[in-house]
């Protein structure tokens, strides 16, 4: 049974890599998608994202990488999977992941979507959170592969200028790291 695993991965966590080998170990093919979240900016391009997930994840024979920006279950359709995998950290997700389940299968009845709760180390952990740490400084070496550590350091040495006290250190400009 082929699942896929749709995200935006921006970028990947440790709590993306986690859900990714555990969904390896149930399926017989796991595609992780990156797709556009209409209401995120991304801090990487899609290509930049599909190599941070393939430099993580690439070692796990069954998992495939790919994008698609329209609905989620017209890919799965294409691609013949009957399941959408979701992981699951804390109560707000659960409201957001159920609504979306539920209007995936008013979509496709056959499609099923199924989650993995969180590993309880990574139960925290979020791409959003990740971008927080590393604008202020601080260390996510212990959040997200090395790789994607650096990636996501070089972008705010590339971005910012050193914040004068008292002032909030902007965000990078969506494309300045792309
Ligand atoms: P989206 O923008 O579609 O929510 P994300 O990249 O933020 O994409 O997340 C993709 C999926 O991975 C979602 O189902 C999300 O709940 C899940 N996820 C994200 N972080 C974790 C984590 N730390 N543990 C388990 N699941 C997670």
């Amino acid at each position: 049974m082929i699942a896929i695993y749709p995200g935006s991965f921006d970028p990947i966590t440790l709590g993306h890599v986690d859900i990714i080998t555990r969904g390896s170990r149930l399926f017989e093919r796991v595609i992780v998608l990156v797709s556009s979240n209409p209401n995120k900016v991304p801090m990487f391009s899609t290509s930049q994202r599909i190599n941070q997930i393939e430099k993580s994840v690439g070692h796990l024979g069954n998992v495939e990488i790919d994008q698609y920006d329209g609905l989620t279950i017209t890919y799965a359709r294409q691609r013949h999977a009957r399941v959408l995998l979701r992981g699951l950290r804390v109560l707000s997700d659960f409201e957001k992941e159920l609504q979306m389940a539920h209007t995936n299968k008013t979509l496709a009845d056959d499609i099923e979507t199924l989650f993995l709760s969180t590993s309880t180390e990574y139960g925290f952990l979020s791409s959003s959170l990740v971008k927080e740490i590393a604008r202020f400084g601080g260390p996510i070496d212990h959040l997200v592969p090395h790789h994607v550590a650096r990636d996501v350091c070089q972008c705010y040495a590339q971005t910012q200028p050193t914040p004068m006290p008292n002032s909030a250190a902007p965000a990078p400009r969506p494309m300045d790291c792309q």
